[in-house]
């Protein structure tokens, strides 16, 4: 079972040790897509101003991801079961979350620069850029 969670995943269904307003989001996702929250802690807080600004335009929305990707959040939600309807302040709030992620570490939630580490994108702020590297130079990053 291990070898199927990685480190930093947080399933909807196992989710006991979320904030309760991110249970919420969690509960969200529609029934075809895996309950899977995959971004640093230091996201969080805008995860879940963004799920309140969602929820007031589109009470019954879908999330159907919600990762990090390239250093950014990727989040695909659309406002109802029906793909056909297009609302462009719910877009617009996504877009407006996945922009401010860009700028916040996906670690503490501290402004943030982003940072091409270990072949990959990071967003994170000086000091965690900097263990970031240290852990990538060692060859072997300890815990995941
Ligand atoms: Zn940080």
């Amino acid at each position: 079972m291990d070898d199927l969670v990685m480190g930093r995943n947080v399933r909807g269904d196992e989710a006991d040790d979320l904030p309760a307003n991110l249970r919420r989001l969690a509960s969200r996702f529609a029934v075809d897509w895996p309950a899977v929250i995959d971004v640093g802690a230091g996201w969080f807080p805008l995860l879940i101003r963004l799920d309140g600004q969602l929820a007031e335009i589109a009470p019954d929305y879908e999330l159907h991801q919600c990762k990090s990707k390239f250093g950014a959040l990727s989040f695909y939600a659309q406002p109802s079961d029906d793909p056909s309807i297009y609302n462009e302040e719910f877009v617009e709030a996504i877009r407006a979350a996945e922009w401010e992620s860009t700028r916040t570490c996906e670690e503490c939630g501290e402004p943030a620069g982003q940072y091409v580490i270990g072949l990959w994108v990071w967003t994170l702020c000086a000091k965690h850029a900097a263990e970031k590297n240290a852990q990538s130079e060692g060859g072997h990053p300890a815990g995941r």
